[in-house]
């Protein structure tokens, strides 16, 4: 017997508009909705004032305007990327340029593909690469938050999940989504790893 999962399906947002979630998250959904983002990618801005900004989202000039937008007159003081994947990651450096963030992710390689042309298909942000590098347990903090990565390889090998200390709170990047399950795409996805992460 299948097992139902509560799946969330109700949103209440609107593009590029930031949203404030909880007291120190606001979320901004970028307008790139499909079969792997549902309505489109949930972007995260932490703290006020000097902020930390989680999955950048697509490099979308529209998409990167709402974000500086949203952050107008806040000083941004982390880009973090949970993985290399398209709808994650490609905005952080366009906008590292504009703010003069650094970008901060594990730089774990994907593991050896035969067909790059596939993997590019398949939604990977093959050539992204932090300006530094993220190991499991760091933790960077700002003004009333602290934030630690914790490493969740499986949905890609250089997965990592980031949990938000004050409010007991993560952001799983694509390991957990609220609306699907995930996606683990062969060869940077890996079954064993995801199930080992989920532990
Ligand atoms: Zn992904």
């Amino acid at each position: 017997m299948a097992a139902k999962i509560p799946f969330v399906h109700e949103m209440d947002f609107e593009y590029e508009k930031p949203q404030q979630v909880s007291p120190l998250i606001r979320r901004l959904v970028a307008k790139n909705p499909g079969p792997f983002t549902f309505r489109g990618t949930g972007v995260y801005i932490v703290g006020h004032g000097e902020v930390a900004i989680v999955d950048p989202g697509p490099d979308d000039p529209e998409h990167i305007e709402a974000l500086l937008k949203a952050v107008e007159g806040e000083i941004v003081t982390h880009i973090l990327v949970t993985h290399r994947h398209m709808d994650h990651s490609p905005a952080a450096h366009p906008l590292a340029a504009r703010t003069g963030a650094k970008v901060y992710a594990s730089t774990i390689p994907p593991k050896p593909s035969e067909c790059d042309a596939l993997r590019l298909e398949a939604g990977d942000d093959h050539y992204f690469t932090p300006d530094i590098n993220v190991e499991d347990g760091e933790r960077f903090s700002g003004p009333g938050w602290t934030i630690e990565a914790v490493f969740t390889p499986g949905h890609t090998t250089n997965h990592m999940a980031f949990a938000l200390i004050e409010e007991n709170a993560l952001f799983p990047g694509d390991h957990i989504m609220g609306w699907s399950t995930t996606v683990i795409g062969p060869p940077d996805g890996d079954m064993t790893d995801y199930f080992n992460s989920l532990e």
